[in-house]
């Protein structure tokens, strides 16, 4: 490597602005740098992931494999803590730092930005978009970030509200600002915006609640929309003088029946992760989220395949133009998302063993599969986990179902659940091994038709049962029974032979995402806690550290003055802290989230930040009659279970209403889920959804499981 900036002296005028005024007042000295501070896409293209980690993915083929390799197998164990900063939030954090020029841009819940020296961690400045905390409600998986993009001279951030933001990269001062959804819809944004060719690209999320997802493009400079990509046809099928009209005129409208609760409930479809540019193909490729609602039988009864939902897309890049799709779950039914990690790659899978250029994803639905990046045609596919839906795919990549996996008012209990065997935690591909990387878990869950279902106004929504199987009064030990059930594990995963190549078992499910590099490791980070670095061609476990908190995001890598440094964003919330609070034990404490970034030798400590103990003893007597009590199960699952917690249950992200003071006095309950006086807090009112009867049984229930906690535990 002949470059030979200086870094420390260059991220200390970078941020004092003075960068520009010292290029322009001197000869460029031998040691200046090759490049000037500007990203774009030949930046991007040929200097990542080495020295900088510059789009989400550490490259435009998203394949998170650094080419860095001071870090080896052979000195990891000498890896320690360099620097941590604070990110203030006990909510989740999923962001992947992007390093540029010395400087780290990342993220944390509520949309907050945070530009910090990359080598010691010093703030440089904090955006805070100032978001309504009450639109943490539309949050189907918490309010988190998965980070920002970077061109040109600016960083742009996805805000949760819906709105895609422009900031100075030197100052952090607000450029432009673009609502990018109807925000009086219950759309949010959690992904990463792409950057290519002076366009910022985003989706959005939503689809739990009723919306109809998109991919945008903007102009980089002003803000100005380029193109729109929907990813379900209109609710009158006519065309919307977006990019996607003719590819809804050819193929898509006739996938969907003419009536259905997706002409009125948006139909879902949400691009709110993944997104890739195939520079070879010139092509924008992205991933397609769930039905809305889940429930094919009362989303669009005709039961046609609903493209593009659960799909992998290909757009031109420049117009937006439909190129093709791949359907990964026709008509879906189970929150079988397509959105997880995309990965390009050349691998040797033509007869001849010549390499094509081909795409790698993992999606919800349990299946690897390769498909041509030009073509979209299937290549190959084969479980990764345990599957109980489909048997297996078709030579075209369909799946075969299994016929109970159509649930009806019987609930059959199927893995993947809606969970998925791989959600948002970022896969790997190291071409040096071969191996793509899945960060996969099991957890089970039983889908039922919920026959009380009806069209709600913006609240969650999907049609499926979330009280099925659950009593008031259930078993000693269902949390522990419940718990065994679910599994996560790293799979070194042959895409060619379309097999494991290894596997590490952990000791829970929803483990983080996966850093692969040159020097022959693979790094992840677990939900109780271990950062661990792997041998990436056995899975043998050659180091770990505490990072006191939860890691759960994908782990980068960078070099600044000819040391590597590796880092992750720590903390405890999303989906599965919010909905599994049952399968922790106290290991794992809320705390909260942290930059923690290592080297070798270095020895500095995480500082500990848990939070005070919550008095976990019932507030009320146990009260109301049987009947009040299951309609309070009823009301509980479906409004409240996926923020608090199944079964009353709660992670301690958001409280867990069993020792809430709240519970105490009925009064003081209908002032919080009626009439909403802790709006400010994301906690708004529910009167629209639930009557006053209704709220006070699921207190009753609240109360009740507050009494059932030791039983509930096996204790
Ligand atoms: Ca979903």
């Amino acid at each position: 490597m002949k470059k030979a900036t200086p870094w420390r002296l260059k991220v200390i005028l970078f941020a004092l602005g003075l960068t520009a005024c010292s290029d322009a007042g001197n000869n460029q000295s031998e040691d200046a740098p090759e490049t000037s501070d500007t990203i774009d896409t030949q930046r991007i293209l040929s200097t990542s992931p080495q020295e900088e980690w510059l789009t989400y993915g550490g490259g435009y083929d998203e394949q998170r494999h650094s080419r860095l390799s001071h870090v080896s197998t052979e000195n990891v164990e000498q890896l320690g803590v360099a620097w941590t900063y604070d990110l203030a939030t006990n909510r989740g954090v999923e962001a992947t730092p992007i390093v540029a020029n010395g400087v780290m841009y990342v993220t944390s819940a509520w949309s907050i930005v945070y530009a910090l020296d990359a080598k010691t961690g010093e703030e440089l400045w904090v955006y805070d978009p100032d978001v309504d905390k009450s639109v943490g409600v539309n949050a189907c998986c918490d309010v988190v970030n998965r980070g920002v993009a970077i061109y040109g001279d600016k960083v742009f951030v996805g805000v949760i509200d819906g709105r895609l933001e422009a900031l100075d990269a030197k100052t952090g001062k607000l450029v432009w600002s673009k609502t990018t959804v109807d925000q009086s819809k219950p759309y949010t944004i959690t992904g990463a915006p792409r950057a290519v060719n002076g366009m910022v690209l985003i989706g959005n999320g939503g689809a739990e609640f009723g919306v109809r997802g998109y991919i945008s493009a903007y102009d980089a400079e002003t803000g100005n929309q380029a193109w729109r990509f929907y990813t379900v046809p209109s609710p009158e099928k006519q065309p919307d003088g977006a990019a996607s009209d003719e590819a809804f005129t050819r193929i898509g409208n006739v996938s969907w029946g003419d009536d259905g609760a997706w002409t009125t409930d948006g139909g879902g479809g949400t691009v709110w992760d993944s997104i890739v540019y195939d520079a070879e193909n010139d092509q924008i490729i992205f991933g397609v989220g769930n039905g809305s609602p889940w429930n094919r039988q009362v989303r669009d009864p005709s039961g046609g395949d609903n493209l593009f939902l659960s799909s992998v897309i290909a757009v031109d890049a420049k117009t937006g133009r439909y190129k093709w799709h791949f359907q990964t779950t026709p008509g879906d039914s189970w929150d079988y998302t397509a959105t997880q990690s995309i990965i390009l790659a050349s691998l040797p899978v033509d007869d001849s063993g010549n390499n094509r250029r081909v795409v790698m994803q993992a999606p919800k639905n349990g299946f690897f599969y390769v498909l041509d990046a030009k073509t979209g045609e299937f290549l190959s596919g084969n479980a990764f986990v345990p599957t109980n839906w489909a048997s297996g795919l078709d030579t075209d990549g369909r799946p075969i179902e299994i016929s109970d996996a159509r649930y009806g008012d019987v609930p059959y209990l199927q893995t993947p659940g809606p969970l998925g065997a791989h959600n948002w935690h970022p896969m790997a591909f190291s071409p040096d091994t071969g191996l793509a990387y899945i960060p996969a878990h099991e957890i089970p869950q039983a889908y039922g038709f919920d026959p009380r279902w009806a069209i709600k106004p913006a609240k969650w929504n999907t049609g499926a049962d979330f009280a099925a199987g659950l009593a008031v009064d259930l078993p000693p030990g269902t949390l522990q029974f419940l718990r065994a059930g679910l599994k996560g594990r790293l799979i070194g995963w042959d895409p060619v032979a379309q097999e494991a190549r290894w596997t590490v078992e952990h000791e829970n499910a929803w483990n983080g995402g996966v850093l692969s590099t040159a020097g022959g490791l693979v790094f992840q980070g677990k939900l109780n806690g271990e950062f661990v670095a792997y041998e990436a061609s056995t899975g043998r476990r050659l180091w770990s550290h505490d990072l006191k908190s939860g890691g759960a995001s994908g782990p980068g890598t960078y070099e600044i003055d000819g040391e590597q440094y590796v880092t992750i964003t720590t903390g405890w919330g999303s989906a599965y802290a919010l909905v599994a609070g049952f399968a922790y034990d106290e290991k794992v404490a809320p705390t909260v989230g942290k930059v923690v970034t290592f080297k070798l030798g270095a020895t500095g400590s995480i500082p500990d930040a848990a939070f005070p103990p919550v008095d976990q003893t019932p507030k009320a007597d146990r009260y109301g009659t049987t009947a009040l009590l299951n309609d309070g199960l009823v009301h509980y699952a479906r409004n409240c279970a996926v923020c608090h917690g199944p079964v009353a249950v709660s992670s301690g992200v958001l409280p867990d209403l069993r020792w809430s003071g709240y519970t105490a006095d009925a009064d003081a309950w209908q002032a919080v889920v009626a009439e909403g006086v802790l709006a400010d807090t994301g906690m708004v009112s529910f009167s629209e959804l639930l009557t006053a009867q209704e709220i006070e049984a699921i207190r009753a229930y609240v109360v009740a499981q507050a009494h059932n906690a030791n039983v509930l535990a096996g204790n």
